[in-house]
């Protein structure tokens, strides 16, 4: 079997709208004085609102129904975007879902916590334990009570679920082609690896030739692997799974993380993402998140004022969701001006 055929042989439930499509952003590019900017919609998946975990759901979703479990549990942040879209793909494949979620109940959810108990999951607070910390343990005692549980990481970043971005890098090949674009980088935002692993192995089954740059979001505090170790373990694993020969050494991968826009650490948004946020709303009627594709785009616009890219350049920003967080983000937002770039 070739590597194609092998992606196409993993159990997969078909959530997403795809392909996501791929807009140009003239408006943008034009007061940048360029380059040609391109935005690829993966905030459009179309699962409860979107966003990138979507595409990683469908492998993950895919396992766990092959598999006769009957639940699905993972976890994030109060405000994950990975945890409501988890929510939504368990309600839509009849699954029950638990989520154990950082920091404690508030009094009236808003943003993705609401959509999490709209569609029916069960919330488990953690306190200070924002990454998924409590899941082996709701997973005891869920098989206790004679469940069958399926764990989902934190971020869906395991490489079953880069398998999702490994066929996105596929698709994004296809309209590139069409399109007859060339981008010279794709620009993403980068947290637990799935999505950054996934494109990595994806370009080079399917000959992508645009440098991958991930923008990390959450600043590595010094336990366990760094989010670049992350990565590179991710696309070892996931290469593993894809390559025909597993006697013939991987690649030489060499991702490039860029770990200079991480402000004030995660979910602290500062001006740069104010900035980007506001740009994009009112130069592109593009909606980024306060968390995860403002601080990616942020970095993309330091680079394009840094002169990281030449005039002549196409650039895509694949951008990977978010925007329920806007909401609860509201109290750091109101600040951008009201007036647009003209
Ligand atoms: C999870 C998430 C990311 C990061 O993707 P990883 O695969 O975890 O690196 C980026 N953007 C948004 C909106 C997300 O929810």
């Amino acid at each position: 079997m070739t590597s194609p055929e092998r992606l196409a042989s993993f159990p997969r439930k078909h959530f997403a709208f795809l392909p996501t499509p791929i807009v140009e952003m003239p408006r943008l590019s034009k007061l940048l004085g360029g380059p040609r900017l391109f935005v690829k919609r993966d905030d459009q998946t179309g699962l409860a609102f979107g966003g990138n975990k979507t595409r990683k759901l469908e492998f993950l979703v895919g396992e766990a129904i092959s598999q006769g479990c009957d639940c699905l549990i993972t976890g994030g942040a109060a405000q994950s975007n990975h945890c409501r879209q988890t929510a939504a793909a368990a309600a839509a494949s009849g699954l029950a879902c638990h989520l154990a979620l950082g920091g404690t109940a508030p009094e009236i959810p808003g943003g993705n916590l609401l959509l999490d108990g709209l569609l029916g999951a069960t919330i488990h607070w953690g306190g200070p334990k924002r990454k998924g910390e409590d899941i082996p343990l709701i997973a005891e005692e869920l098989r206790k009570a004679g469940k069958h549980p399926y764990i989902i990481p934190y971020g869906g970043s395991n490489p079953v679920g880069a398998l999702g971005y490994v066929e996105a890098a596929r698709e994004a090949a296809s309209q590139f082609d069409e399109l007859g674009l060339e981008p010279a980088a794709l620009v993403f935002a980068s947290s637990s690896g799935g999505t950054h692993a996934g494109l990595e192995v994806g370009a080079r089954l399917f000959g992508l030739e645009s440098r991958l740059v991930g923008v990390a979001i959450d600043k590595f505090e010094g336990e366990g692997p760094s989010l670049s170790e992350r990565i590179k373990d991710i696309i070892e694993r996931t290469w593993a799974l894809l390559t025909p020969d597993p006697s013939s050494p991987p690649p030489n991968f060499a991702p490039i993380l860029r770990e200079d826009f991480l402000g004030k650490g995660y979910g602290v948004v500062g001006e740069a993402e104010r900035e980007a946020i506001g740009l994009a709303a009112k130069t592109e009627g593009l909606l980024l998140d306060p968390v995860y594709s403002g601080r990616a785009f942020a970095g993309l616009l330091a680079m394009i004022r840094g002169g990281e890219f030449a005039a002549g350049d196409s650039v895509l920003f694949w951008h990977t969701g978010g925007s329920p967080a806007l909401f609860p983000y509201a109290a750091d937002l109101v600040s951008i001006p009201a007036t647009g770039p003209h």
